[in-house]
Parts: C-alpha cells; structure tokens; sequence
C-alpha cells in the first residue's frame, strides 16, 4: 500500500453503485485504470502546450496550458520557459 501520494496526482472521490463498485474492486489498480481511461478520451490530434528545460535541453509537451505555464522540468527540477502551442 503506498500511502505517499506523488507530487503531482490529485485526489478525487467517486460514488460507485454495489455493481460498479464489484467491478472496480476486481482491477488491480483501479486509480491507474481511471486515469488510463480518461486519457483514451483526448484525441491525440490535439494542440499540446510546450515548455523548455535550458540546462537539460529537454522540450516538454502536455495538453493542459494551465499545467505548463509554470512548469518544473521532470529531470532537474528547473523552472522550465514556456513555449506556448507546439505541434
Ligand atoms: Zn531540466
């Protein structure tokens, strides 16, 4: 059981009903099945948003503006620049 929950995750409580909830008990992970599922539904021809890492020379793109305008890099941790729309 991991009790630390990652930086970057968000919790959210859900209602499932008796046979809803039989069904998410079966998964192994359910959180990482919701998530999977969630993103499934973006179509991937959408615009991403792009932020850059200087030191790392790394360009980082989700879909989420709000999530890249103050952006730390993944590998060093740096305030990444915002790039805007990227393809
Ligand atoms: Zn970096």
């Amino acid at each position: 059981m991991n009790f630390i929950l990652a930086l970057n995750m968000r919790q959210k409580i859900i209602s499932l009903s008796l046979d809803t909830y039989e069904l998410a008990s079966k998964k192994a992970n359910f959180s990482a099945w919701v998530r999977r599922k969630l993103l499934e539904e973006v179509k991937p021809s959408e615009v991403e948003y792009g932020a850059y890492c200087d030191r790392c020379d790394i360009t980082f793109a989700r879909i989420y503006k709000s999530s890249m305008l103050h952006y730390n890099c993944d590998k060093c941790g740096n305030m990444t620049t915002y790039l805007g729309e990227i393809e």
